[in-house]
């Protein structure tokens, strides 16, 4: 049977990435052009065009300004996600302000959207040890599962030895779908989208993803950002390795995606993982037996 993997898309502007946190304070945010709602635009035909749906994980700060783009998003059959409001890393808002943050995106996305929105990622995938009490809060507040883990080693995010495949963290009813990785030599190497899927040559990136559909019989989650398709993006003077990450490849994203949709099957996070997130009805009671 061919496994059907997740596509995701973390819905924020090329100036908000945490790689020029350094350089571009929160308070300037609004002194940028924005170009999410013509780079999601372009996405949404592409997405049209290879016939696959997907996750959007937006943030409530760009959902507030770009209504119509959250609109198209919904209206084209795709699965609206909460990526927080602000952007902040987790372990940086504490319990309170993580709260606040997520209950209000997730009142944006829903009012504009007109849906419900289960689906939850942490920015800069920053759920760790430092926020034991994420999961909680994120249940509290109405969410039914997070993508926000990756089982790496890396300088910004990850934690190698967390699950690979979805589980139920501690204490809590809400589903993690951990993003994917591939076991190589008794390590977890990202097989997952980002910045390596614009680094790495595509047929690695294919061979990983088929590992782990046809070997492990495992659905991937596979993302990428609007920002990554546009290579007239203005450039931001940040430090070499923030720079190397963000502008690498990026005119050759879009044809590296057609690939990427034609050679696997794709759809919604709420689909892919179905049989997770729907409550199963309750087991019918065993019959009485009868009496004579
Ligand atoms: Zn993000």
């Amino acid at each position: 049977m061919v496994v059907r993997n997740a596509l995701t898309v973390d819905v924020e502007d090329y100036f908000q990435v945490q790689a020029f946190a350094g350089v571009v304070p929160r308070s300037g945010w609004d002194g940028f052009s924005p170009r999410v709602d013509a780079n999601v635009g372009r996405i949404l035909e592409q997405f049209a065009r290879a016939g696959v749906h997907g996750t959007f994980f937006t943030l409530g700060w760009i959902a507030e300004r770009h209504p119509a783009m959250v609109r198209a998003i919904v209206a084209a059959g795709h699965e609206l996600a909460s990526h927080g409001y602000g952007h902040a890393l987790v372990h940086t808002l504490g319990e309170a302000g993580f709260r606040a943050d997520i209950h209000r995106a997730r009142g944006v996305l829903e009012d504009l959207g007109g849906v419900a929105v289960p689906g939850y990622r942490a920015p800069t995938f920053s759920f760790g040890a430092r926020t034991p009490w994420a999961y909680q809060v994120l249940e509290q507040e109405g969410h039914r599962y997070s993508s926000s883990t990756f089982p790496i080693r890396h300088d910004l995010y990850g934690d190698p030895d967390a699950p690979r495949f979805p589980y139920r963290p501690a204490g809590s009813t809400l589903w993690e779908l951990p993003l994917t990785t591939v076991r190589l030599g008794g390590r977890n190497l990202p097989c997952a989208g980002g910045g390596y899927f614009r680094l790495l040559p595509y047929r690695l990136f294919r061979a990983g993803l088929r590992r782990l559909n046809r070997g492990e019989q495992r659905p991937g989650i596979f993302y990428f950002h609007p920002w990554e398709i546009d290579p007239g993006q203005p450039r931001i003077q940040a430090g070499r390795t923030a720079r190397f990450r963000h502008y690498l490849n990026l005119a050759a994203m879009p044809g590296r995606l057609d690939r990427l949709l034609r050679d696997f099957a794709w759809d919604r996070i709420d689909a892919v993982f179905a049989d997770l997130l729907t409550p199963a009805p309750a087991p019918a009671r065993p019959r009485e037996p009868a009496t004579a």
